[in-house]
């Protein structure tokens, strides 16, 4: 019997073990290890935000999908891969013995590269932190007026922005005089995306007063201020981190083959090119032939090629995503 261990219930292993639910992999001992027993849909995080959604909507619980798919569940964190032993470390002290890894553990916001980021910031990533401090703002909106609470997120892309109006609808009031001040504070609107976009998301938030502050470059935070390049700084009661992706640091330091921001480096078919008996999948992968967006739905469209019921991601999906047709 051969043991596949699941690392992460992100998106991909969710549709792994979708599909071994409904026809097992004969010979093979499934682990999945996650510090969560409910992973979150990141796609319908802005809808929870801003009340769309419950908690319960927005998340999947494992351990049902993984009985159904007959996976034992193990509910840790993992620290580190011995590649040369074929196992891995986990934070509740346990290793777990592998013939084949593959991992879906996501990525979170990037705080190291700006000082101050990790103290005084909250990242739009894990999701259960977020939630977290948005429940503790909401106390404090009840606590004071909130008109004089100033709300901002560092970061310009689609998360920054969707976080933004979601915190505007969740606050709105009848009367805007006593709405808190939200502010993007950014280097760039929607970076990769078209023209027509940016001026779509820049109407929606002036629409909804939410200050874009475009063209800063955020170099350190300090309790409540976040500071330009240009020496401006932006007060803010909270601050919300939604820059670039970052990689865990381990993925790297297990000697496995990562491209040059520290992503387990794969093939079409994602597989390490260093280890073959690794795979990685969603955001924490950087497919070398052919670098996709780290977003959910390529995340999502991995699940079948990890299971082998697809050689990889089609290619009519890639050139719709590619020129914005196909909505995230
Ligand atoms: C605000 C916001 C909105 C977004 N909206 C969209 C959208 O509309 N459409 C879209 O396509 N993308 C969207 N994204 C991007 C999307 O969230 C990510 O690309 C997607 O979640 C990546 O999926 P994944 O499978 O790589 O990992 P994730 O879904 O992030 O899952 C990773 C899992 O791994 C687990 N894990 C982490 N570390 C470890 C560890 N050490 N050991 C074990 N398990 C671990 C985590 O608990 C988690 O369950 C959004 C992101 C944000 C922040």
């Amino acid at each position: 019997m051969k043991t596949l261990v699941l690392v992460g219930g992100g998106h991909a292993h969710v549709e792994v073990l979708r599909r071994f639910a409904q026809d097992r992999p004969p010979g093979v001992r499934v682990v999945l290890i996650s510090p969560d027993a409910h992973t979150p849909y990141s796609g319908m995080l802005p809808g929870l935000l801003a009340g769309h959604y419950s908690r319960e909507d927005c998340h999947i619980d494992l351990r049902p999908l993984c009985d159904r798919a007959g996976a034992a569940f193990a509910m840790t964190r993992v620290e580190g891969i011995d590649l040369a032993g074929r196992r891995v470390r986990c934070a509740d002290g346990q290793t777990h013995q592998f013939d084949a890894l593959s991992l879906d553990v996501g990525s979170t916001p990037d705080l190291r590269s700006v000082p101050g980021a990790a103290e005084h910031a909250v990242p739009v990533k894990p999701v259960s932190a977020l939630l977290e401090a948005w429940r503790d703002m909401e106390t404090r909106c009840e606590r004071r007026p909130a008109g004089r609470l100033r709300l901002a997120v560092v970061g310009g892309g689609a998360g920054g922005a969707e976080v933004a109006l979601a915190m505007r609808r969740r606050c709105r009031r009848e009367d805007p005089g006593d709405e808190p001040a939200i502010a993007i504070v950014t280097n760039g609107l929607l970076p990769g995306h078209s023209e027509r976009a940016r001026a779509l998301v820049a109407r929606a938030l002036a629409g909804r007063r939410i200050a874009l502050m475009g063209g800063r470059l955020v170099v350190r935070l300090s309790a409540g201020e976040i500071h330009c390049a240009s020496g401006e700084r932006v007060p803010a009661d909270l601050i919300v981190w939604a820059t670039g992706a970052a990689a865990v640091p381990w993925v790297g330091q297990s000697g496995l083959a990562c491209d040059d921001r520290g992503f387990a480096a794969v093939n079409d078919s994602l597989q390490s090119p260093s280890h073959p008996f690794v795979f990685a999948a969603g955001d924490v992968a950087s497919m070398t032939s052919r670098p996709v967006p780290k977003a959910g739905v390529f995340a999502v469209r991995q699940g079948p090629v990890l299971t082998g019921k697809k050689d990889r991601i089609d290619r009519a999906f890639m050139r719709k995503y590619q020129a914005g047709r196909t909505p995230p």
